[in-house]
């Protein structure tokens, strides 16, 4: 299991930024997490201010 991010990511980074694992990086015109780094910690869900990462 790992987050995703849906079409609602704005880009602002913020979520990247509180990431322990770096799982996130910027993608075609949205953020992206890599399924196989993600915890699952949740801190972007938390951070992102659009709700745009949830669990899978
Ligand atoms: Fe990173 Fe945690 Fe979000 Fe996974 S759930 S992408 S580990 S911040
Ligand atoms: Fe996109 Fe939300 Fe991450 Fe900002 S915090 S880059 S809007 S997913």
């Amino acid at each position: 299991m790992a987050y995703k991010i849906s079409d609602e990511c704005i880009s602002c980074g913020a979520c990247a930024a509180d990431c322990p694992v770096e799982a996130i990086a910027e993608g075609d015109g949205k953020y992206e997490i890599n399924a196989d780094t993600c915890i699952d910690c949740g801190n972007c869900a938390e951070v992102c201010p659009v709700g745009a990462p949830s669990a899978d």
